[in-house]
């Protein structure tokens, strides 16, 4: 199959290409669209024949649920059986933007775009591009990232077109994802809600307008043994070719250890790559440097984190050495994927 691509402004919307691609959806096939978060994966979230599509594109186990994306607040109602107050506080205060909601599911969703589940994951995300394509292709779009299964989620059409090229009928290209990591994901569908997935929208700012929400285990765990609710986050994700580890401590023991592991590496005649930040890049001798942005701007390190994982797909490493990232509000969500990426491979220094 031929993909095609097609750029987009979001502030003078092109409505022929929007609608083409709305066409695309609702006719089975798989467009592959730019959200504030990540790059989405999107198909027909009602239409079981493509959310089996989806799986097979990205390569991705069937009990891994998708995401489904609306356009207005009202089309909740319709796949969501029951929608408690902290839900709807959460909603009035966070959407559109990157924040997912767990629910009881109706019949309306198949149960292959939940993964068998009885619950359904709905976002509705900002972006306008995503907005208007969910719109055109009827309201109800299941996206999971547009990244092959096992890889890091993608932030630009060109990191799509790496993964999906061939594979899927159409990738709309809106430029970089603002955001750069994945949507929040709270479950709401029994009690107390519970934070599956850490993201932008952060425990508290939700806590500030709904009162105490609890974490899964799954999301804190030192290791990869506790099984957490979010099907999605046992897999090995984010995971660069090369041996990445986290190395944890005061900035100077942090760069110390990390020249003292690259050299000795390089003396081994292996290659290393480092993930720095603009405030440290300059401090290591060897090795390849890549920044993530300036420390002191949250939004600069999550915007980027993804890009440089891929990035050192296309280098020789053999190991990568990261900075730790772990901070009050996103930092937690960065550090969350990195973990992850890393295989939970930290060294405290
Ligand atoms: P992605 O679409 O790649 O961001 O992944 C979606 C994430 O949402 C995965 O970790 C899924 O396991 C999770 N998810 C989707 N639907 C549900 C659900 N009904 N219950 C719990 N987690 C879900
Ligand atoms: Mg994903």
């Amino acid at each position: 199959m031929e993909t095609q691509i097609k750029k987009l402004d979001a502030k003078a919307l092109d409505m022929n290409v929007i609608a083409e691609a709305g066409r695309v959806l609702r006719e089975g096939g798989l467009v592959a669209f730019p959200t504030e978060t990540v790059y989405g994966l999107g198909g027909d979230a009602l239409n079981p024949a493509s959310s089996e599509k989806i799986y097979a594109a990205k390569g991705r186990p069937s009990d891994n649920p998708l995401i489904v994306h609306i356009a207005r607040e009202e089309d909740v109602y319709r796949i969501a059986a029951k929608v408690p107050k902290e839900a709807k506080g959460l909603m009035e205060a966070f959407w559109p933007g990157p924040l997912t909601l767990i629910f009881p599911k109706t019949d309306l969703v198949p149960g292959k775009t939940t993964g068998g589940l009885a619950t359904v994951a709905v976002r509705m995300p900002s972006d306008k591009v995503a907005q208007a394509l969910i719109q055109a292709a009827g309201g109800f779009v299941a996206a999971p990232s547009a990244n092959a299964s096992g890889r890091p989620s993608t932030t630009t059409a060109a990191h799509v077109a790496e993964d999906l090229d061939g594979r899927i009928e159409m990738i709309l290209d809106g430029g970089q994802a603002v955001i750069g990591l994945e949507s929040t994901i709270v479950d709401v569908s029994e009690g107390k809600p519970v934070i599956l997935r850490p993201g932008a929208i952060t425990k508290a700012m939700m806590e500030a307008v709904i009162g105490p929400l609890d974490v899964d285990a799954a999301v804190i765990a030192a290791d990869s043994g506790v099984k957490p609710k979010a099907p999605g986050m046992k897999y090995r994700h984010y995971a660069p070719r090369a041996q990445l580890t986290i190395v944890e401590g005061e900035t100077e023991a942090v760069i110390a250890a990390v020249n003292r592991l690259t050299a000795e590496a390089e003396a081994a005649g292996k290659q290393v790559g480092i993930i720095a930040t603009d405030e440290t890049a300059g401090r290591y001798k060897k090795g390849l440097v890549k920044s993530l942005g300036a420390r002191s701007c949250e939004e600069e390190i999550s915007r980027h984190l993804f890009e440089v994982l891929r990035s050192f797909d296309e280098t020789d490493a053999d190991y990568i050495y990261s900075e730790s990232f772990e901070t009050a509000a996103i930092g937690q969500a960065v550090m969350n994927r990195l973990l992850k990426a890393a295989g939970y491979r930290v060294i405290e220094v």
